[in-house]
């Protein structure tokens, strides 16, 4: 039989993210060529037993095995965290800033600089039949940016992580348009997360320290969320503090610093100081001797003295592992405690967060001064519909969601794909429901290709054909995904009738679940498939009434 269309076979993968935030891994695929963008920790990583962990390891090899080329978004764990099992020597294509940063990685673990072959990106690459663009984006992570991936007549572009209210919110505006797919992140999605933006981040700082000038402020944030250390340091210098971070953060600084030199670092502003916590010093050591021995440290080392007798001179960027520092040196001090970190990591079971718990529980006074400087790195609702304003996409590919079911309502005027993870989606055909009389009355049917999964539950490509001469009318049934491969042989036939059965093929080529799922299928939507047959009806309407299982 032969198929008259131009199906090139271009698909993609969600292999972690449909429906989740965070352990993004997305596979984009050419029968010639194959490209992974981020490979992410998922966020309950640690929470789960080992031989779960050891599974995680084990998918992402397998993802990561072969691919011509990673492309990584920024460096936050729930992107980058797996790219340790990817081979070694692997291609990885991103930001000059991300690039600097996978540097710390060597200290707390594996050093990705030295496993991973890593390609600074300037302008466009091409990597056999991809052209990668990348597009400077806002989020909580230094040089986060989305990517733009075209093959033939084809264009994805996928986002990242993004928003709008930060310091560089405008660069959505640089985003390509009309392309064919847009993967959205969501994480705000159901969270109604407040928008407030870096700037006022800073203003907050700025009233605090000046309501308790007495007092050391100990800032609970991220050493490598820069702009947000900006905010403080900015804030420090406009009310007389100085900034003291511990050498881990000094050299995030100065990595930072060496992509853009605006970034304050110890060795270059007066007002950024280095404390030393004994067990951070001594791993910092090999990585960055000059942060402990280099001659501009007399100056800039914290004089703890000079801390307990002016606290209100000082603010701390801090961190529950730095909790006993705090208890060593600040026992007798004013402090005030502030989150500049997403609240939920309070609510995590771990023995550093539980200490603090402890520590804030005998100290009800800074219990009472706790504070939240903090604003979301991710977009909410309002600017992620401007920002598929801006694009016009054909089609949304949700992802880091826990919300992804809800995109088809807060997108009502474009496609959104509803796509599971682990299942092949092809590009080449119309996304969503594709009829055909092309073999000139030999056939006449329906593909249900791209999406089928989400519209009947079956986790495999179907055909259904109501008019061949010859057969009778069936469900052509494919687990590959890909509608061409329907005819390849690797096919089930299950008849529409109301109590279905396999009429045709090879039964163990497809798994028992799927053919039962299918069988449902096909009866509960008995009715639907018979009083359409005649291709009369338009395809979308058809949709609308169809039954999943
Ligand atoms: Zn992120």
């Amino acid at each position: 039989m032969q198929m008259n269309h131009d199906y090139k076979k271009l698909q993609f993968i969600i292999h972690r993210g449909s429906h989740q935030i965070g352990g993004n891994c997305v596979e984009v695929a050419t029968p010639n060529t194959r490209i992974v963008i981020d490979c992410g920790l998922p966020l309950d990583y640690d929470d789960q037993d080992s031989d779960i962990q050891e599974k995680i390891h084990e998918d992402a090899k397998g993802w990561l095995d072969h691919c011509d080329a990673v492309f990584l978004s920024h460096y936050h764990g729930d992107h980058y965290g797996l790219l340790s099992d990817a081979p070694k020597g692997t291609k990885v294509y991103t930001s000059k800033e991300t690039a600097e940063l996978m540097k710390v990685s060597g200290i707390f673990g594996e050093d990705l600089a030295e496993h991973l072959d890593i390609q600074v990106m300037d302008g466009i690459v091409a990597v056999k039949d991809f052209r990668v663009t990348s597009y400077p984006v806002d989020h909580s992570a230094y040089g986060a940016c989305a990517f733009l991936l075209e093959v033939a007549d084809k264009s994805i572009l996928y986002s990242g992580d993004i928003r709008l209210h930060g310091k560089k919110g405008v660069l959505y505006k640089n985003l390509p348009q009309n392309v064919d797919y847009l993967f959205l992140e969501g994480t705000n999605i159901g969270r109604g997360a407040k928008q407030r933006t870096e700037t006022d981040m800073e203003n907050e700082f700025i009233k605090q320290f000046d309501e308790t000038p007495d007092s050391v402020h100990l800032v609970w944030c991220s050493s490598q969320n820069i702009d947000r250390i900006v905010a403080l340091y900015r804030a420090c210098k406009r009310t007389g503090r100085a900034l003291c971070v511990d050498p881990y953060a000094a050299y995030v600084l100065e990595l930072a610093h060496k992509a853009h030199i605006t970034i304050p670092t110890a060795k270059t502003h007066a007002n950024l100081l280095i404390f030393y916590p004994h067990r951070l010093t001594s791993k910092m050591m090999e990585k960055d001797p000059e942060l402990i021995f280099g001659p501009y440290v007399k100056k800039r080392k914290l004089d703890v003295k000079l801390l307990q007798s002016h606290p209100g001179k000082y603010v701390m960027l801090f961190r529950p592992s730095l909790l006993y520092y705090a208890k060593t040196y600040l026992n007798e001090v004013k402090v005030c405690l502030t989150n500049s970190i997403w609240a939920q990591y309070w609510e995590q079971d771990k023995p550093d967060i539980n200490h603090m718990k402890e520590w804030l529980k005998e100290k009800p006074e800074l219990r009472k001064k706790l504070s939240d400087i903090h604003t979301s790195g991710h977009a909410n609702v309002p600017s992620l519909q401007t920002i598929a304003e801006h694009v016009q996409p054909k089609h949304i590919v949700p992802i880091h969601s826990d919300h992804s079911d809800s995109f088809s309502s807060l997108f009502p005027t474009i496609s959104v794909m509803e796509v599971m993870d682990e299942v092949q989606y092809s590009m080449t055909a119309p996304a969503i429901w594709r009829s055909t009389k092309s073999f000139e009355d030999l056939e006449i049917g329906f593909y249900l290709t791209d999406v089928s999964p989400d519209l009947s539950g079956v986790p495999a490509t179907m055909f259904v054909a109501f008019r061949n001469p010859g057969f009778s009318p069936r469900i052509l049934l494919s687990t590959d995904g890909r509608a061409d491969d329907v005819y390849k042989g690797k096919t089930v036939s299950v008849s529409l009738d109301k109590v279905p059965t396999v009429i045709e093929g090879d039964e163990s080529l497809i798994p028992d679940k799927v053919i039962e799922k299918a069988k449902n299928w096909v009866a509960v939507n008995y009715n639907l498939l018979m009083d359409n047959w005649n291709y009369k009806l338009d395809s979308r309407e058809f949709l609308n009434n169809i039954k999943k299982v």
